[in-house]
């Protein structure tokens, strides 16, 4: 994942990324001098003279973030409220250029307390971002609700076509003048009173939704002293259910609920009366009509956003999210939906045709039920794969993954090179930091990896920037990748499994479109793009994993050097194709789910969201037994928590966008210079500055297809060629 549009920290999730290079201030605020503890003794007070302005971690004490943070805000605010009530004419130079300009200090201690608060949270960390997140949420609201400095941008957009803009200036008037008719400045102050109205139930609603689900989801746990209803999981599992009794003070064991509505035990759980309760406690966990019953609000929520939509001007809220996208509109993003459906559909159904047919063999004398579906999956993978992950990981050494297979990957295509250096601090013994120089030598960006676990680091892998790339502000760019993996004992190889070696191609494809970035404006730089296409480089680049070419060149045994067995690369192979009907099915549903609830229209009555759910997915011909939607509606925090309303489609169309893109690789020759160049000065380097669908469409010489992505799947049928 991008941090972009996953949220590392709870400051992030707020949207606050963005502050990296946008400014986003208490305009209305009181004018507050900056904190008295701030001054020259804090790190951030001065440009960092590390190579890159690399932050000084070796300064840096957790104690410094507050103070600079709120002094940062506090000197925006001045900037700011300079431009806006400048007694010149609106220019694009003293009003954009300016609010791009402004910040700087804010821009230098935020991006390392976001990086630092979600890799290597602390107590005092946790507290500041406690304390920070509201304030500087509120910022964003404050700066594109202020009418004066609005008025200043509307000007100049409304004479952009006579300004003589170059193409990339041109695209910034756009970006700000959407953001801040995105916002709502637009209206009148009647509308903006309503709409801010509406904004405050909508976050009360979605706060109060966040609670209940996390009780909800609590009681929902299977609890149960019967060891035998447990068979089938292993002796480390029935240990942690144990723990998790203990935790919770009750006797025996406990399974607590993860977030789908799946549940990764299922696939172990051989009693299948356990396996149908565990299925149920999931899907009602939040339909039980108690005080944590999360369906009334979320219709509630349905409804404020459509008048939302309506007060902004668009028939739905869906319309209103969807403009500054690649989709741009939610028909394009459903009618993308739709041609999935008959090919994930007939893929889930020839699945659940080889578990029925296991089922059978085995006397289960049952139909299958979604609840059977993972526990039966296993079976079948392990009959036709038989793929062992212990004989797997020898040939994935870290760090012969990272210099033979990601770097490699990314010097053949793009002639970059990399060289770590132990002289710059880091916030954790653990991070290595490397020059990256350009093709012709010259330094292009520093890149950071802190990839072991460590309890203090949230879940899952991000990238993100320290610095942002500028021409404006004269920076290059600072990037980091963060991942899970399992740190080894000291002097073991960290082995790791393909889903890591995925991952580590993954986040390095983001940390490229960061480097990359060769852009004016700190705003349309780099990763910061839409949310249907931030995921296109990163999902782009772990094609090259399973390149052969760059596959062979890293995937050697770590203690002979010995390549990977030709028949374990098959399997390694066949096997990512496992599963993919049902895998794709319930994203799909989710997705067609999610754009449902936020296509209603304003007049719409509350809905009763078990019979909308069954009419939405019907009207799709996704109404399918055995493969329900990944979240229902009553637990779908994505949509109703966090930040993905009308905007779960877009991994799917990411995906897309990856798989048209690899197509046009192979069809022009695969891993070559050519091909890497003209990716990265036509998509990687540029950041947002153009329009996305164009600057994809020109680089692909067309639109992009859906097949590809199809074939990758395994959702057409396959050819006579063996492969
Ligand atoms: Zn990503």
């Amino acid at each position: 994942m991008a941090s972009a549009t996953k949220g590392i920290t709870k400051l992030l999730k707020t949207g606050i990324l963005l502050a990296a290079a946008l400014p986003q201030l208490p305009l209305n605020a009181a004018r507050s001098k900056p904190d008295a503890q701030f001054g020259p003794s804090n790190p951030f007070y001065a440009v960092s003279p590390l190579p890159l302005q690399a932050p000084p971690f070796d300064k840096i004490k957790d104690t410094d973030y507050q103070p600079a943070i709120e002094a940062g805000m506090a000197q925006q605010l001045e900037e700011v409220r300079a431009i806006a009530d400048n007694s010149q004419p609106p220019t694009f130079e003293n009003t954009l250029v300016a609010l791009e300009k402004s910040g700087q200090l804010f821009n230098r201690v935020l991006p390392v307390f976001s990086g630092v608060a979600g890799a290597n949270l602390s107590p005092t960390l946790e507290k500041v971002q406690e304390i920070e997140a509201p304030k500087l949420a509120a910022h964003n609201d404050a700066i594109y609700l202020d009418s004066k400095l609005f008025h200043r941008v509307r000007a100049i957009y409304d004479e952009r076509e006579s300004l003589k803009l170059d193409p990339e200036s041109l695209r910034l008037v756009n970006y700000y003048y959407q953001k801040f008719v995105h916002a709502g400045a637009n209206l009148s102050d009647a509308d903006k009173a309503e709409l801010k109205k509406l904004n405050e139930e909508e976050s009360t609603l979605s706060n109060a939704f966040s609670t209940k689900l996390l009780a909800a989801t609590k009681a929902a746990a299977f609890v149960t002293t019967d060891r035998n209803a447990l068979a089938g999981l292993t002796d480390t599992r029935l240990k942690g259910a144990e723990q998790a009794a203990k935790e919770r003070k009750v006797s025996g064991y406990v399974l607590p609920l993860q977030n789908t509505t799946q549940q990764p035990d299922l696939a172990s759980l051989s009693v299948r009366e356990t396996r149908h309760t565990i299925f149920e406690n999931s899907w009602n966990r939040a339909e039980h009509g108690d005080a944590n019953d999360t369906r009334d609000t979320i219709a509630r929520m349905a409804q404020i956003r459509a008048q939302k939509a309506k007060l902004l001007g668009f028939p739905n809220f869906a319309a209103w999210k969807l403009q500054d996208q690649m989709a741009k509109t939610p028909e394009v993003a459903v009618k993308f939906m739709d041609e999935l459906v008959p090919g994930s559909r007939s893929r889930a159904a020839a699945e659940a045709k080889d578990i029925q047919a296991l089922i059978d063999t085995q006397k289960g004398g049952f139909s299958l039920e979604p609840w059977d579906w993972d526990f039966y999956a296993q079976q079948v993978r392990r009959a036709k794969y038989d793929l062992d992950e212990d004989q797997i990981k020898p040939y994935f050494e870290m760090n012969r993954v990272l210099q033979d297979g990601v770097f490699y990957a990314a010097n053949q295509l793009y002639g970059i090179t990399f060289k770590e250096r132990h002289d710059i601090p880091v916030y954790q013994p653990d991070v290595r930091v490397f020059d990256v120089f350009d093709a012709d030598g010259k330094p292009l960006a520093l890149w950071y990896c802190d990839y072991f676990k460590r309890d203090n680091k949230n879940g899952g892998a991000w990238m993100d920037v320290f610095v942002n790339q500028s021409k404006l502000l004269r920076t290059l760019p600072v990037v980091y990748n963060v991942a899970n993996f399992s740190k080894p004992a000291p002097g073991q190889p960290a082995l790791l499994s393909f889903r890591d070696v995925t991952t580590m191609f993954h986040e390095f494809g983001h940390a490229l479109h960061g480097m990359f970035a060769d852009t004016m404006y700190p705003s349309l730089s780099g990763s910061q793009v839409a949310r249907d296409f931030v995921e296109f480089p990163s999902q782009f680049n772990e094609n090259w994993a399973s390149y052969p070419a760059v596959f062979d060149h890293y995937a050697k045994h770590y203690q002979t050097g010995a390549p990977m067995p030709a028949e374990l690369v098959t399997k390694i192979k066949k096997s990512a194709k496992f599963n993919q009907g049902y895998a794709l099915t319930e994203v799909l549903e989710a997705a067609q789910l999610d754009m449902q609830w936020h296509t209603l229209s304003t007049d719409a009555p509350r809905e009763k969201t078990d019979d909308f759910e069954v009419r939405a997915l019907k009207s799709k011909n996704l109404l399918l037994g055995a493969v329900p939607p990944r979240y229902r509606s009553s637990y779908f925090a994505h949509i109703w928590q966090d930040e993905y309303a009308a905007g779960y489609y877009a991994y799917l169309w990411s995906e897309m966008l990856d798989h048209a893109a690899f197509q046009w690789f192979e069809d022009h020759g695969g891993l070559t210079r050519a091909n890497g160049d003209r990716f990265r000065q036509m998509i990687l380097s540029r950041g947002n500055t153009e329009e996305l669908g164009k600057m994809y469409s020109s680089w692909l010489g067309g639109e992009p297809s859906i097949e590809p992505m199809l074939k990758f799947r395994g959702l057409v049928p396959e050819t006579n060629n063996n492969n």
